[in-house]
C-alpha cells in the first residue's frame, strides 16, 4: 500500500480500453488509482495488475455511474479509505449508434445518462471534498463527435457536448478554490468500443492516416493532472491525428 503521501485517482470505466490506459500511466506516476468498472471484474483485475507491475497500488470498485446512490456511496467508501482524491477521471462511457430518426427512447437515454449523469453523480461528492482541500483535478473523456457531431452518433455527440458545457462551467465555478476541471477528446482510438465502426473510412479523414492508442490519451490526461498543467483550467485537448 502506497504512503499518505501518494496521491489517489479514481478512474471510471477502468476495465479495459482507454480507462485502463489512464489507470497505467498514473501508476507509473506515482498514484494509488480506484479502478471503476460496471461488469467487466476480470478485465478490472487485469487493469489492477497492471497498476501493480507499474509500480503502484489501488483497489477495485464495481458501480454503474448511472446510479445516483451506489455512485455516491462508493466515493463515501473512497474517502473513508484514502481520506481524498486528488484526481478524478471521468472516462466510463458507451455508444448506442443509430440515425436520429429512428433512434429509441432508449438509446437515446442509456447514453445521456452514463455520460451526462454519470458526471453528475460521481463529480459532484469528489468535488465537495476537493474544494474543502482546496486541491484537486478533474479530467473527463469527451470526443470529437461532442465538439464536430457525427451521422449516427447524435445521443453521442450530445451527451460528450454536454459534457463539455458541464466541464468548462464547473471550471469556472472551482477555479479559484485550487480545483482545476479539463476535457480531453480524442479522435478514433483502438479499444473494444470501436469494433463494429467504419474504421477505413474513418481512417481516411485523419491527417495522420492512423487510429490511435489508448495511452496516447492517457499521457495527456496525466498530464492535465500534474502540476505542470498548473494553469491550466476549463480548456478541451483534442487527441485525434489531426482529424479537427
Ligand atoms: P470501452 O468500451 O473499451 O470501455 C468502456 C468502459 O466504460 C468500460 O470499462 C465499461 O465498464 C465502462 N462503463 C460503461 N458504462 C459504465 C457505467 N454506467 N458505469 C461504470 N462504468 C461504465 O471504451 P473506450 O475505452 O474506447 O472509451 C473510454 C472513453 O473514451 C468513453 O467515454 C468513450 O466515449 C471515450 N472515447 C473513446 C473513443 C474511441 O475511439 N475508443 C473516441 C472518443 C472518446 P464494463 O466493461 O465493466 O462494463
Amino acid at each position: 500500500m502506497a504512503d499518505a503521501e501518494t496521491k489517489t485517482a479514481v478512474v471510471t470505466g477502468a476495465s479495459k480500453g482507454i480507462g485502463r490506459a489512464i489507470c497505467v500511466e498514473l501508476a507509473a506516476h506515482g498514484y494509488r488509482v480506484v479502478i471503476n468498472y460496471r461488469s467487466d471484474r476480470p478485465g478490472a483485475e487485469e487493469t489492477l495488475n497492471r497498476v501493480r507491475a507499474a509500480g503502484s497500488d489501488g483497489r477495485i470498485m464495481e458501480f454503474d455511474v448511472t446510479d445516483r446512490a451506489r455512485t455516491v456511496q462508493a466515493v463515501k467508501e473512497i474517502l473513508d479509505q484514502y481520506e481524498t482524491v486528488d484526481v478524478l477521471v471521468n472516462n466510463a462511457g458507451i455508444t448506442a449508434d443509430g440515425l436520429f430518426i429512428m433512434m429509441s427512447e432508449e438509446k437515446w437515454h442509456s447514453v445521456i445518462e452514463t455520460t451526462l449523469t454519470g458526471f453528475y453523480n460521481i463529480t459532484k461528492p469528489v468535488l465537495e471534498k476537493m474544494i474543502r482541500k482546496r486541491r484537486g483535478s478533474v479530467v473527463s473523456i469527451a470526443s470529437v463527435a461532442g465538439l464536430v457531431g457525427n451521422r449516427g452518433q447524435a445521443n453521442y455527440s450530445a451527451a460528450k457536448a454536454g459534457l463539455i458545457g458541464a466541464s468548462r462551467s464547473v471550471a469556472a465555478e472551482v477555479a479559484r478554490l485550487g480545483v482545476r476541471v479539463n476535457v480531453v477528446a480524442p479522435g478514433l482510438i483502438d479499444t473494444d468500443m470501436i469494433q463494429a465502426a467504419p474504421v477505413a473510412t474513418i481512417k481516411a479523414m485523419i491527417p495522420m492516416a492512423r487510429i490511435g492508442r489508448p495511452e496516447e490519451v492517457a499521457r495527456v490526461v496525466r498530464f492535465l493532472c500534474s502540476e505542470d498543467a498548473s494553469y491550466i483550467t476549463g480548456q478541451v485537448i483534442g487527441v485525434n491525428g489531426g482529424m479537427f
